[in-house]
């Protein structure tokens, strides 16, 4: 007996209902921003399962194959992978320890769902955070850590592992290792010069990334030789550009000129044409550069710019705000001749950005927020880093490479980040306005998808007001 039409047809549309997929979450309609291509593919639908994409595609086909409790209308939005912010710190002693940890809810509403924390003196919290986060027991970002850092003895930086002997350097890396670090973080304040290059060679012979201030001794060729992976703040780059440098750094060694006249000697000596065939070269040997440019910025005009009335002070907590003095106490102190070589270094180090675009040296969008950085603020702070990159001459896709693409690269994760694309992390931005046209629209941020977990505009608003009221 032939079954009529009509139940065939409803039989059909059963069967196809019964053999859709499940997601956790959709996002529908949406223009799915590829940040590698710098192109965008509109009418698209996300499928995430878990804290995962698992299809992205046609909307007409994803949601056909997929079937969601929850769905969202993307619909003149722009998808895009979350930001990483590849320079910051917790830090300021035990006592700051919840005010770190408020900060953490302040990076996701601010669409930050990846930090790279460059060492302090609280890294058992860091370490605890960075757990958390990874098994849903924190909302914050996705925490990678370098611990605690390799210096000198003695110096300046508390909660240091400090090390003037090739036997301290092992035990500091097998400490590290135990603690399953993400990289390692080497600063210069007292270590010496030739236990530096050793703990680079040491770390890299035992496959750990690192990353340093490099002692001014030292000329940035012989540290990159040595291994070191990333060189933190565009002033090593300047010094680089110098055909001075080991002259000068040399006379740094011997006593014969201060920091800070080394310094000066370095931006007074720089040699546009020489930098480049350096950078060339560096580039070459596979060195990553975070700028850290907004830092920069706010150091060098802190003698002008008044910021006590900066919106973003209110989420910062008074312990923390606290921290903010040792910087503004010792630029008041400054010279006039002071602070014109500050704010000629800091127009040498915009140009300079371009110029290691140029050259083709991979940079690591970072801001260097968290305690003692005044005004750098934790989430703001990487969209005014951002803008600083394109203000200066990169395409606003450049930019977000910096943070989406170079930031998993650099650590070793592009198969879980960078991409909107099966199989990637779930965390995602749902902007209002098209990134690749202005990287303002970063901050139109409609909804984070945080791990797989969708935090809509209401819910960003919420982490803020908590995140004042926590501050007061
Ligand atoms: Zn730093």
């Amino acid at each position: 007996m032939r079954r009529p039409l009509a139940a065939i047809a409803a039989l059909l549309a059963a069967s196809s209902v019964q053999a859709r997929e499940n997601a956790d979450l959709l996002i529908r309609g949406a223009s799915v921003v590829d940040v590698a291509h710098g192109s965008i593919l509109p009418r698209q639908a996300v499928a995430v399962r878990g804290d995962s994409i698992v299809a992205v595609g046609p909307d007409r086909t994803i949601s056909r194959r997929f079937e969601s409790k929850r769905t969202v209308d993307a619909s003149g939005k722009f998808v895009m992978p979350g930001l990483w912010d590849m320079h910051v710190h917790f830090g300021g002693g035990p006592e700051l320890i919840a005010e770190n940890k408020a900060l953490l809810p302040l990076y996701v509403a601010y669409g930050v769902t990846a930090v790279r924390d460059c060492a302090a003196d609280i890294s058992s919290s860091v370490l605890e955070w960075r757990d958390g986060v990874a098994k849903g027991r924190l909302l914050g970002p996705t925490i990678f850590t370098s611990g605690p850092k390799l210096e000198g003895y003695k110096p300046l930086w508390k909660g240091t592992l400090e090390v003037g002997t090739p036997a301290e350097v092992k035990a500091a890396l097998d400490k590290l290792q135990a603690m399953r670090v993400d990289f390692v973080k080497i600063t210069d304040n007292t270590l010496k010069p030739d236990i530096f290059l050793y703990a680079v060679k040491e770390a890299k012979r035992r496959g750990l990334r690192t990353s340093a201030h490099t002692p001014y001794a030292l000329t940035i060729d012989q540290a990159v030789d040595a291994g070191l992976s990333s060189i933190e703040h565009i002033d090593y780059l300047i010094k680089a550009g110098s055909p001075k440098e080991a002259e000068i750094g040399a006379a740094y060694a011997a006593g014969k000129l201060s920091y800070g006249a080394a310094t000066d000697a370095f931006v007074d000596s720089f040699d546009a044409a020489y930098a480049r065939t350096t950078y060339r070269r560096l580039a070459a040997k596979g060195v990553y550069v975070t700028p850290t440019l907004n830092m920069g910025r706010i150091l060098a005009f802190l003698d002008r710019e008044d910021h006590s009335k900066d919106p973003a002070l209110a989420y910062i907590g008074p312990g923390l705000r606290k921290t903010y003095d040792w910087r503004i106490e010792r630029a008041a102190k400054a010279t006039p001749e002071q602070v014109a070589a500050r704010h000629r270094e800091h127009e040498l180090s915009m140009k300079v950005l371009q110029m290691l675009q140029a050259a083709g040296i991979p940079i690591l969008a970072g801001t260097d927020a968290g305690y003692l950085n005044s005004f750098n603020y934790p989430g703001e702070g990487l969209h005014d880093e951002l803008d600083l990159y394109v203000k200066e001459g990169l395409t606003p896709r450049q930019a977000l490479v910096s943070s989406i693409l170079t930031g998993p690269k650099f650590l070793g994760h592009s198969d879980r980040y960078g991409a909107i694309q099966q199989g990637k992390a779930a965390d995602i931005l749902i902007l209002d306005a098209n990134p690749l046209k202005s990287v303002a629209a970063t901050r139109k941020i409609n909804a984070v998808v945080l791990h797989g977990r969708l935090l809509n505009r209401a819910v960003l608003d919420k982490l803020l007001a908590d995140a004042k009221a926590a501050a007061h």
